[in-house]
């Protein structure tokens, strides 16, 4: 026997001996009971593309809940050991709903895990990350949360086209593709603005749509377009066109998820700045 308790049992104070004894185990079963969470941002694809944050929280994880956009590469820099959990994300086949899942993370680090809730890009980019930590907080779950490459910042690097550029571009907007052409939440005319960039996410369904309305509300129809697949892994594919004719392109090809349109004149410069080669 060693230790203060030890020796006081052995002093003969007994009461004060199990007085210490209780708060050690009152603090083992607090941090033992206290879990956290992390959400984290895998980026766009490349493995390489992770912080330093992202891979040592991605190592010390319990249990990973993780979606379709998490690529292989990076799911591999995941803890051997740890527990993994697909809760899927696709627009029809939700492996599980946004209620369920953010009821789990609550759930599980309750159980004392540290649990990693790792996301595509970024995840407060139409990552939904919002909705996921509001419970957290409610429910007084310590969290962190861990910004990613984002798939505009990503596909954009890889696909040699500025986002921004002094004689093309003065701002750059990152918009959801799943708009309606009446939805008045929609600044359509705003979008026209032929010295913005804008950067459509989950935008490959209402691809004719969004292009017509753009036109509709004064984009000129020879802008160029940029559609990238699977943009920074080795599945790279742009495919380059203007907004009159990129729907009639990408209807001539089959397509592979994920994609991200970018509209504006910086994708002129695609051409000269192009350096990345996948091996498609
Ligand atoms: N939180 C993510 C975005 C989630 S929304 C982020 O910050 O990147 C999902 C959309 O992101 C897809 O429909 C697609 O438009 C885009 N996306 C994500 N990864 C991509 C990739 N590697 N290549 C092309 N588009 C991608």
């Amino acid at each position: 026997l060693q230790g203060p308790a030890a020796e006081l049992v052995l002093n003969g104070q007994e009461e004060a001996a199990e007085k210490i004894i209780a708060t050690e185990i009152a603090r083992e079963d607090q941090s033992i009971t206290q879990g956290e969470v992390y959400l984290v941002g895998g980026g766009p694809g490349d493995p390489e593309l992770l912080t330093l944050r992202a891979l040592r929280l991605m190592q010390q994880a319990d249990v990973v809940l993780y979606d379709r956009l998490v690529s292989d590469g990076v799911m591999e820099l995941v803890r051997r050991d740890a527990e993994r959990i697909y809760v899927g994300k696709r627009r029809s086949e939700h492996a599980m709903q946004q209620e369920n899942i953010n009821q789990l993370l609550v759930d599980l680090a309750k159980q004392g895990k540290r649990v990693l809730r790792l996301k595509g890009g970024d995840p407060f980019i139409f990552g939904r990350g919002g909705e996921e930590i509001e419970l957290l907080a409610q429910n007084h779950i310590p969290f962190q949360v861990v910004p990613g490459i984002t798939a505009a910042s990503g596909c954009a690097a890889y696909a040699g086209i500025p986002l921004t550029h002094r004689d093309y571009a003065q701002s750059v907007r990152f918009v959801t593709g799943h708009l309606k052409s009446n939805d008045p939440n929609v600044q359509w005319p705003e979008l026209a603005n032929p010295t913005q960039t804008i950067v459509f996410y989950m935008g490959l369904l209402g691809l004719r749509d969004i292009c017509e309305s753009l036109v509709a509300h004064g984009r000129a129809a020879t802008t160029p377009v940029a559609l990238i697949e699977r943009g920074t892994t080795q599945q790279q594919r742009v495919l380059i066109a203007d907004l009159a004719t990129i729907a009639d392109v990408v209807a001539s090809q089959e397509v592979h998820a994920p994609t991200l349109f970018i509209v504006g004149d910086v994708v002129k410069l695609h051409e000269n700045l192009k350096w990345f080669k996948s091996s498609m």
